[in-house]
């Protein structure tokens, strides 16, 4: 929650700021962002010598395409609020990466933390179970997927729930994304948001008169960067900048605090040391200087917040020094916090777009499942044997000879990870390009979050028209 608006309030307030751009008809609005479908369930679960009854919910935000689409969490913040607004980002996070769903989200009310392997089998079970029994879950209906405080472990039981309930049904295991790859999950899935937040941020700072308006050169390389939360998303945007496109990361925070060093932090090697000591302060050249949210202060280039929501808000908006705020966590800026940061000149990349990479190898998954095969096994070897005939010919008619390495690298297929890899920076370069488009088309825009709204709410208006019932 952002001071007295909900989150859910919150997002609705961006959505009718973005329609006001557009001649969308206001009951056409209204639809878009209403919350189709929520089920609220209470179960019982046995804890020690105990029961507790657990709080968790399921929310379709958008039927105007099916299935519906989004992960679960487990969290102590989860509540009913929370999970409406993070299904409806969900619907225009779709929209705008052209996944042909519509938008949902569950949540658990729990802190996995305090609970044994076993009983958070338990849990996520029970929920499946409630998910089947309300028709909440399945290949065209809703397909759930982790989010935070769920993996592919937490996918794998979804699965293996749905098919004992489902058995024979011929597309079960596109029921969930987000599984472990032995589990029919796809290569690339794991890193896919962060890696996505890597190719949004590559994609934003090569427009060298962008970058010029607030300060920046192009280019990723030797830009500083800080990074709230070494979860999946947090760590994998931090060693992929790192690693792929040279960013210096100076600053870390988690739990446990922030830390800092002006020479840069080996991102993977303060991973095994959090693993060893558990904790990232006292990382051997680094700087304890505060708790989890001073890195959000520090002087930065790019400032990637990939914790919780509401992070940057009313109390330290003013202290932001960051050029760039790429929302890698979803709702890390509450409403009343967003205008003060625009208003001293930062770059806000909105989440539903700089996040949007998971949800994108999730169809990548789906897509895998319904199909029954892997990405390329059908038609690589056939490429590569094509291919090597071409270069045979080509080097036949020129006399000349291609070397071995470059041959190999011009016949063979991708593998599915390279693929998955191409599709999803495809997908991101051309998003950021849709709403780069529509900011230069309106003058009167001057946000990068309107902007995008603009394009998803215009997609799935077009859906709606052509569905026939909307004029
Ligand atoms: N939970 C992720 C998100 O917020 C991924 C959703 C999915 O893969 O369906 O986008």
């Amino acid at each position: 929650m952002s001071g007295h608006i909900s989150f859910f309030k919150s997002v609705e307030n961006y959505v009718d700021k973005a329609a006001s751009f557009t001649d969308i008809p206001r009951g056409l609005v209204e639809q878009i962002k209403a919350c189709n479908l929520v089920l609220q369930i209470r179960f019982p679960v046995r804890v020690g010598n105990d029961y507790e009854v657990i709080e968790a919910y399921r929310v379709q935000h958008s039927h105007h395409r099916l299935p519906t689409k989004g992960g679960i969490r487990y969290a102590e913040s989860v509540d009913q609020d929370e999970v409406m607004a993070l299904a409806a980002l969900m619907t225009y996070k779709c929209a705008l990466v052209d996944v042909p769903f519509g938008g949902a989200k569950g949540g658990i009310k729990i802190n996995p933390a305090k609970y044994t392997v076993e009983q958070l089998q338990n849990i996520t079970r029970r929920y499946t179970t409630e998910l089947i029994k309300k028709n909440f879950i399945g290949p065209g209906i809703d397909v759930p997927a982790p989010d935070y405080g769920t993996g592919p472990r937490e996918m794998a039981w979804i699965l293996d729930t749905y098919q004992a309930f489902r058995h024979g049904e011929i597309d079960s295991i596109g029921c969930v994304t987000g599984k472990p790859v032995t589990q029919n999950g796809i290569r690339g899935r794991a890193e896919a948001t962060g890696r996505g937040v890597f190719y949004g941020l590559r994609e934003c700072l090569s427009h060298a008169e962008d970058m010029a308006k607030i300060g920046l050169t192009k280019g990723m390389a030797g830009k500083t960067m800080v990074v709230q939360g070494l979860g999946n998303v947090g760590s994998n945007t931090a060693l992929i900048s790192q690693q792929e496109g040279d960013a210096k990361i100076i600053g870390i925070a988690e739990r446990e605090g922030s830390i800092y060093s002006a020479n840069g932090i080996n991102v993977e090697k303060l991973m095994a040391f959090r693993k060893e000591t558990g904790s990232i302060i006292g990382f051997p050249g680094t700087e304890h200087i505060g708790d989890a949210s001073a890195a959000l202060e520090l002087e930065c280039d790019i400032l990637v917040p990939a914790a919780l929501e509401n992070q940057i808000t009313l109390k330290n908006a003013d202290r932001i020094k960051a050029k760039i705020i790429a929302e890698a966590a979803n709702g890390p800026i509450t409403a009343d916090a967003d205008p003060i940061l625009l208003k001293k000149g930062v770059l806000i990349l909105p989440d539903f777009y700089i996040n949007a990479g998971g949800v994108t190898v999730s169809y990548f998954e789906w897509l895998k499942n319904l199909s029954h095969h892997r990405f390329g096994r059908l038609e690589n070897r056939f490429q590569n044997e094509a291919f090597t005939g071409i270069l045979n010919k080509v080097e036949e008619m020129t006399g000349k000879t291609i070397n071995a390495r470059e041959k190999d690298f011009l016949t063979r297929g991708g593998t599915e990870v390279e693929l998955v890899n191409s599709g999803l920076q495809d997908t991101m370069v051309v998003a950021y390009q849709q709403i780069r488009e529509t900011l230069l088309q309106h003058s009167d825009i001057q946000d990068v979050r309107t902007a995008a709204f603009v394009c998803s709410l215009k997609k799935i208006a077009s859906d709606y028209v052509s569905m026939g019932i909307f004029p």
